[in-house]
């Protein structure tokens, strides 16, 4: 806070709160606000009839439980007088900065993203994440593996039947909560975030799943593509081209690298092979207690890579209107090398 200048930080509902408490907070309309100031005690102010699940930490925070009838926003204004810059987290409720506002206002306070503080934190992993999204890593792997083996129906089953079948699978293997499940057959597989649908699966084509779930805090995040029947040349050829570039964005993850480095190392090898403008998207997002964080392995993200940054590596080929396909493992950067989170066969598995 020192470094970025931030007087006080203001951490709600969203992963800045279990990250930095272990408390998690229910997405509701009544604030759950920890008030960091830079310099004296941390406060959480916390809806009165949900300060039973928080156990008070002596010399960590102490709790304000606030009553139906009281406003918790002044009472977190309350807390410091106005203050010059306050960080606030990306998913705090806009109801409550509005409210704010009221107290802080914007003539006298600067807001500023809680990123600018916690962004050093979240996004390098130290070894208990990484072990977690090991565990995280290895369930989903199951789940992908039983995918392979052919142990999960796809012919002649619905898109939303396939996706629901996977869902149960992956709280199966552990995870506590699934974050997607997503199922795309033939021609909606070229739709990268498909919402799985009545389309029946049938043979003779590919069927992309993007999979990944929460468990114990951290998240997992897998795409493996399968194939109905026997593949075509042209199918075949374009995931030879997608394995290569995989390979090649995920041996670009190396420690002091530029996160675009990645991006631009598997679309090279997508572009050289003639499929450039068929790769639709970023190759990779960071993973940690979210599914979706910094940092971004995209064009213009100069930031170097670092000892414990999780990410994943997921470059993919969509024809609109014929057919789609994805490749993704998460991968750390380590100072041994990249070190993956996925160990499931990257071959277009074919099902018959
Ligand atoms: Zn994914
Ligand atoms: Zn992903
Ligand atoms: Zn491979």
């Amino acid at each position: 806070m020192e470094r970025a200048g931030v007087e006080v930080l203001l951490v709600s509902v969203g992963s800045d709160l279990p990250y930095l408490t272990g408390y998690e907070a229910m997405p509701l309309e009544r604030l759950t606000m920890l008030v960091v100031p830079r310099d004296g005690e941390v406060t959480l102010v916390i809806p009165g009839l949900e300060a039973p699940r928080v156990t008070e930490q002596t010399g960590v925070f102490t709790l304000r439980p606030w009553g139906e009838l009281e406003d918790p926003v002044a009472i977190v204004a309350g807390l410091l007088p106005s203050p010059q810059v306050a960080a606030v987290g990306d998913t705090m409720w806009a109801r409550f900065l509005v409210e704010l506002l009221g107290h802080w206002p914007g003539s006298a306070t600067q807001y500023v993203r809680s990123t600018t503080v916690m962004n050093d934190l979240r996004m390098r992993k130290d070894a208990a994440e990484i072990a977690a999204l090991q565990a995280a890593g290895a369930a989903i792997d199951r789940v992908a593996a039983q995918l392979h083996a052919g142990e999960v129906p796809l012919v002649g089953r619905t898109e939303a039947e396939v996706s629901a079948d996977l869902s149960r699978r992956i709280l199966a293997e552990g995870h506590q909560s699934v974050n997607f499940a997503i199922v795309a057959a033939g021609e909606n597989a070229a739709s990268p975030h498909h919402h799985p649908g009545s389309r029946v699966i049938r043979e003779g084509e590919l069927v992309l799943c993007d999979i990944g779930g929460t468990m114990d805090g951290y998240c997992s995040d897998i795409t493996r593509c399968v194939h109905t029947g026997p593949v075509s040349a042209e199918i075949a050829e374009a995931y030879a081209v997608l394995h290569a570039a995989h390979a090649a964005g995920v041996a670009a993850g190396v420690v002091g690298a530029a996160c675009q480095d990645v991006d631009r190392a598997a679309r090279r090898v997508i572009t050289d092979a003639g499929f450039g403008e068929y790769f639709i998207h970023r190759t990779g997002h960071g993973i940690g207690m979210e599914a979706h964080e910094d940092p971004y392995m995209v064009e213009g993200n100069t930031l170097p890579l670092a000892a414990g940054h999780a990410f994943s590596v997921e470059p993919g080929i969509y024809v609109p209107g014929r057919w789609g396909m994805r490749l993704e493992d998460i991968v750390v950067a380590a100072e041994a090398g990249p070190l993956s989170m996925n160990f499931v066969d990257h071959s277009l598995v074919v099902l018959n």
